[in-house]
């Protein structure tokens, strides 16, 4: 078995295989991630392979150290450095103008680099042993629920990646925020665990686009993503049971009354939507592991993390490509 518990022994092992071009999967604050050496571009050829994810979809760059800041972005403003001073290290991803040590693959032929200090001390730890920029993705398979913990990883991907190193569940549970800095104003990407309205407070004039805006606004950020392999529906308002079939349930607080659903699954039984995004990812791999017809999500208030919560169950309620 390639899972292992991250110890600094481990760590170093890992930041061998990178260093040696092959995968590591490993913890961050928001979800695991798939990393190779972000600056070869043969390595980060491989994330795409084991992903099965499509060379329009660019990869996040993680770094543990800004002096890589100055180096892969290629116009460093006042902001980025606000920015980063402010969140990082942290679920904000800002887009910048990249430069030529950035392979293509990464950023999908983009003129821009996506950039992120996660924070986490294993990644962290990752990072300053392999004395490398890391490109990484969620370590799923493309389009499917991203890992919060590295049995989801071993599940969905043990065989494609040499090393997956377990630092327990993630404590944000679901992507980051990405910010582009590369245009005026600046917009809102993706919401993701840095609620907007604290990057609103930081960065005045920003480009929030619509949450259902039906086109993907972010390279890359297909209509379905996020997705179990069971259908997903949001529970709508006139709901009437249905009869025949095994339905599940996905809701925010513990119910008042008992429902003669097949599973149910609650995010937070306070109602708190931090906490519910950490569940989110998980809850949903049980649901998706109960051999359900279809899984019913019930709509949480889009305020803080509860923005980035309805932005994955729309893209997991989203028509699947081909169905
Ligand atoms: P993930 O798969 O969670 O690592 O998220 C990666 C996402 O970040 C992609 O699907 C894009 O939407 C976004 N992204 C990464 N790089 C760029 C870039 N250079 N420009 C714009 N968006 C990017
Ligand atoms: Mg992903």
């Amino acid at each position: 078995m390639n899972l292992i518990s991250a110890t600094p022994t481990s760590i170093q092992l890992a930041a061998e295989i990178i260093r040696n071009g092959n995968l590591v999967a490993f913890p961050t604050e928001t979800v695991y991630g798939l990393g190779a050496e972000a600056l070869k571009a043969q390595a980060c050829a491989k994330i795409f392979a084991a992903k099965n994810r499509p060379y329009f979809d660019p990869l996040i760059v993680h770094i543990a150290d800004l002096s890589w800041l100055e180096k892969l972005c290629a116009r460093f403003d006042q902001r980025a450095r606000q920015l980063a001073e402010k969140f990082w290290p942290g679920p904000l991803t800002m887009v910048v103008p990249k430069t030529d040590l950035v392979p293509d693959i990464v950023t999908a032929g983009l003129p821009n680099v996506a950039l992120r200090m996660p924070n986490h001390p294993v990644a962290l730890a990752l990072l300053n042993a392999a004395q490398t920029p890391i490109a990484a993705p969620s370590a799923n398979p493309f389009g499917y629920l991203s890992p919060t913990t590295a049995q989801h990883v071993a599940e969905q991907l043990g065989n494609q990646v040499d090393l997956i190193l377990d630092g327990g569940p993630c404590a944000i549970g679901v992507e980051s925020t990405i910010l582009d800095l590369s245009g005026e104003p600046p917009t809102l990407l993706r919401p993701g665990g840095l609620p907007v309205e604290s990057l609103e407070l930081v960065v005045g004039n920003m480009v929030v686009p619509k949450a259902e805006s039906p086109r993907p606004h972010a390279p890359g950020q297909l209509p379905s993503h996020y997705a179990p392999r069971t259908p997903v529906e949001f529970l709508p308002g006139d709901f009437v049971f249905p009869a025949n079939k095994k339905a599940g349930l996905l809701v925010l607080q513990t119910p008042v009354e008992n429902l003669p659903f097949f599973k149910i699954e609650i995010l937070s039984p306070a109602g708190d939507l931090t906490e519910a995004a950490a569940n989110l990812f998980s809850c949903l791999h049980r649901l998706d592991r109960a051999g359900l017809e279809v899984i019913y999500v019930e709509r949480v208030p889009e305020t803080g993390l509860g923005r980035a919560i309805m932005d994955r169950l729309r893209k997991a309620a989203a028509p699947r490509p081909g169905g």
